[in-house]
């Protein structure tokens, strides 16, 4: 099964008391790659003429992960029109399921929000908001846009517009939903920090340094605050911001001592 179905050819070899299983290592590293844990490194295996060898529970560990690899490769199957009619109530329960748990999961993974996180500019583009004060069309779509991204839904964003005393319940829905996703099927990303900088909506202050984009600043900002608590904020957006995060951490600890 393993050589016919999975294109793994193994072979038992006996090493004193105990069998071993004995694959080519160009085999081994096609279907161990994906599996991350150090252990499972080529060069920590025991590796003789070009074959690895392998305890029976490994072995069955590996073959495993080549049959996901398999089944994985010959997904999507084709499915006709038929069978998706059968299955249309199974199918709409676990698009339903799949869409309440994404849902839980980014409102947890974002953990509380708080105006303690935000940037100089979206504290000055919601104040603006909730006063009345014209807002150009750029500023509140950066607003919406990033408060969707650091946790808040639709409801919640509405909640904090109301307070504007020109609020129109039926435009600003709309609008939001539209940049949410909820309308065009396409959730907007906010603005880096260049772009607002472009559109004369950046309000950059010492707190910025090294800041990307005013989520970045948020998560950072929050990242810090929660960091004894043991919650994750979402991770960095780039790898320059994950470098940026690292070196301010560092620096922390370092201050800290
Ligand atoms: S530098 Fe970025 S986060 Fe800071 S005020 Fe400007 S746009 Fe906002």
């Amino acid at each position: 099964m393993a050589e016919e179905e999975l294109g793994l050819k193994a072979e038992l070899v006996e090493e004193g008391e105990e069998e071993l299983v004995s694959i080519h290592f160009s085999d081994y590293l096609k279907n161990a790659s994906s599996i991350r844990h150090k252990p499972w490194k080529l060069h920590n295996q025991d590796l003789r003429d070009g074959y690895v060898h392998l305890r029976k529970g490994k072995f069955a560990r590996l073959l495993q992960e080549a049959l996901r690899q398999r089944i994985e490769e010959e997904l999507p199957l084709e499915v006709n029109e038929a069978i998706l009619e059968q299955l249309s109530d199974e199918i709409e329960s676990v698009v339903e399921g799949v869409e309440r748990l994404r849902e839980t999961i980014q409102k947890e993974s974002y953990g509380e929000f708080s105006l303690d996180y935000m940037p100089p500019c979206m504290l000055d583009l919601l104040t603006k908001t909730q006063q009345g004060v014209n807002v150009p069309h750029m500023g509140r779509f950066a607003l919406t846009a990033f408060l969707s991204h650091v946790g808040l839904d639709a409801d919640d964003i509405l909640q904090l517009f109301r307070a504007s005393s020109d609020f129109k319940e039926s435009i600003a829905s709309y609008q939001v939903h539209h940049i949410l996703g909820d309308i065009s099927g396409t959730r907007y990303t906010p603005p880096s920090c260049s772009t607002m900088q472009t559109y004369g909506i950046c309000l950059k202050d010492k707190s910025c340094e090294r800041v990307g984009s005013p989520r970045y600043y948020y998560f950072r900002k929050q990242r810090r605050a929660e960091r004894q608590s043991g919650r994750q904020a979402p991770p960095p957006e780039t790898e320059a911001e994950t470098e940026a995060e690292t070196e301010e951490g560092e620096k922390e600890v370092a201050e800290d001592a």
